[in-house]
């Protein structure tokens, strides 16, 4: 049965394992060599020059060296291009180590070195394109603003759905039209493919914070660019110069966590949408953020985004006061960044995540964000309820 015959959850489970069974293994193996042997001169050279401009191993030839290629990170990006439903995928050490690579790779050059961001985005990346670290020159603009910004030297355009922290949605078809012929990089950690397939509405690369739902458990970083095998051609060398590589064990650990993906986001919606709910019966809260308690003028909750997702916003009505007491008094949550994991936390994005973000574009001290976990919404409900000094049960 070929990868693409088969269900996500299939696929989740058994995508970039296909090379286990001759190997004579069930369980992924971990491959720490970081140097590997040359089977002869001629085709190690070959290997080599082939590996380090962007290609994949010649028939016969080897692996070479531990930051041009290993086979652990290779099955993890193959699983996570699968789920994605792209040709390749290229893994990289963090989600901005990923971010860093595509903006050299499509905004590097003399030719183009102009990006279009659509805010609101992660916090990291704002900053990263606002101090023009590595020689590009950014455009932040709208989701309907992307066709005016872009220029003759535009060499991407970048935007992240849901946004962060606000859950707003945007349509990655109508950014790709704008865009025209520039390629559009859509940053997924917020939807995973379990809700969300940017490739499938045009966009070129789709990008992941593996350290949120992908490896889902709070103890690995990594990053992920899924895409054509040509623009994967164009990121391979900047990865093998910079050195920014997954570790193997980081990759294990990744690609272990893509078997319950599904599993785990349908879950963590659930509890998501029931806490949401409730969290708009209560007077502390001036606003609920969540995808289907909201007005959705981008059109694409339910086509492009196929659910709601396990993150949620709250604007309190005591502002930044309120939002130190409730991040305080909490039990069950855990008072700290990241999200997508198996346990449930809580932050204020204006005094954190979104810190470095210019002043006119952060957001309000009064916000503050849930990742939803896996535990029993009933329990998350009460934690909330007791830190907002409420009643766990007037839902
Ligand atoms: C965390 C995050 C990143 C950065 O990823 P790291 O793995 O922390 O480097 C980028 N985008 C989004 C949406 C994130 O949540």
């Amino acid at each position: 049965m070929e990868d693409a015959d088969m269900q996500l959850d299939t696929l989740a489970v058994h995508a970039g394992r296909a090379d286990l069974a001759r190997l004579g293994v069930h369980a992924l193996p971990i491959d720490l060599s970081t140097t590997n042997p040359l089977p002869d001169l001629l085709s190690g050279g070959d290997s080599y020059e082939a590996l380090a401009s962007g290609g994949t191993i010649p028939e016969g030839g080897s692996a070479v060296y531990g930051r041009l290629w290993n086979p652990t990170v290779a099955r993890f990006e193959s699983g996570l291009a699968a789920l994605e439903h792209a040709e390749t995928a290229v893994a990289f050490a963090s989600g901005m180590a990923a971010l860093s690579a595509a903006l050299l790779a499509f905004a590097g050059s003399d030719g183009s070195r102009h990006v279009v961001a659509v805010r609101p985005l992660y916090g990291g990346s704002d900053h990263l394109l606002a101090t023009g670290l590595l020689g590009t020159e950014v455009t932040f603009c709208d989701p309907d603003g992307v066709r005016d910004a872009c220029r003759d030297d535009t060499g991407l355009v970048l935007l992240e759905t849901p946004a962060n922290p606000t859950l707003e949605l945007v349509n990655i078809a109508d950014v790709v039209e704008q865009a025209g012929d520039v390629p559009v990089l859509v940053d997924n950690t917020f939807a995973t493919p379990v809700l969300q397939n940017p490739l499938d509405h045009g966009a070129a690369l789709v990008m992941h914070s593996a350290t949120k739902y992908l490896g889902g458990h709070g103890d690995v970083l990594g990053g992920v660019i899924a895409c054509s095998e040509a623009h994967a051609n164009r990121l391979r060398p900047i990865r093998a110069i910079t050195g920014a590589v997954l570790h193997p064990l980081a990759a294990y650990l990744l690609h272990r966590g893509l078997t319950t993906l599904p599993l785990r986001v349908r879950a963590q919606q659930a509890s998501a949408r029931a806490v949401a709910e409730w969290l708009t019966t209560q007077t502390d809260v001036s606003e609920v953020f969540y995808p289907g308690l909201r007005e959705d003028p981008s059109g694409a909750l339910g086509t492009q985004f196929t659910g709601t997702g396990a993150m949620l916003a709250v604007r309190l009505g005591g502002g930044a006061a309120a939002v130190e007491a409730l991040t305080k008094r909490v039990r069950i949550f855990t008072h700290a960044v990241s999200l997508g994991g198996v346990d449930s936390l809580i932050e204020s994005p204006a005094a954190l995540t979104h810190r470095p973000v210019s002043a006119d574009a952060k957001p309000d001290a009064g916000i503050v964000r849930m990742s939803i976990g896996l535990e029993d919404p009933r329990d998350l409900i009460a934690d909330l309820a007791q830190a907002l000094g409420a009643d766990a049960t007037a839902r």
